[in-house]
């Protein structure tokens, strides 16, 4: 998709009311979309083991409150291999979403990343 040039196309007008850590924490992430990372949850290589159904009922609460449309396509969906540069599969990259552990079958969740990995460096 192309977007016009006098058009904003990242907002971090919300981050005035954000601490300082948690406004560093979405400054590194989005600029990793400005660079062309996508989620690491979304990765080729990302094999986490949702129960789906405990993650449908998650996301549906607010403040996201999202129908199971929007939790495929935001936290199910994997790029293909065909159409993704992608590195080894990074639970410690800042463009990881937190996964709670109640929310795979195998009780491993991913923590808050508020850092950029090594890979996410590299
Ligand atoms: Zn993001």
């Amino acid at each position: 998709m192309l977007i016009p040039t006098n058009a904003t196309t990242m907002n971090l007008g919300w981050l005035t009311s954000a601490s300082a850590s948690e406004a560093r924490r979405v400054i590194l992430h989005e600029f990793g979309h400005a660079l062309g990372f996508i989620h690491e949850h979304s990765s080729p290589t990302a094999n986490i083991p949702y129960d789906r159904e405990k993650v449908y009922a998650y996301y549906a609460q607010a403040p996201n409150s999202w129908d199971r449309a929007t939790v495929d396509r935001n936290i199910f969906l994997k790029y293909s291999v065909a159409e993704t540069n992608y590195s080894t599969y990074d639970r410690s990259s800042i463009m990881h979403y937190v996964v709670p552990p109640e929310l795979t079958t195998n009780g491993v969740g991913v923590p808050f990343n508020t850092e950029l990995s090594t890979i996410d460096k590299q």
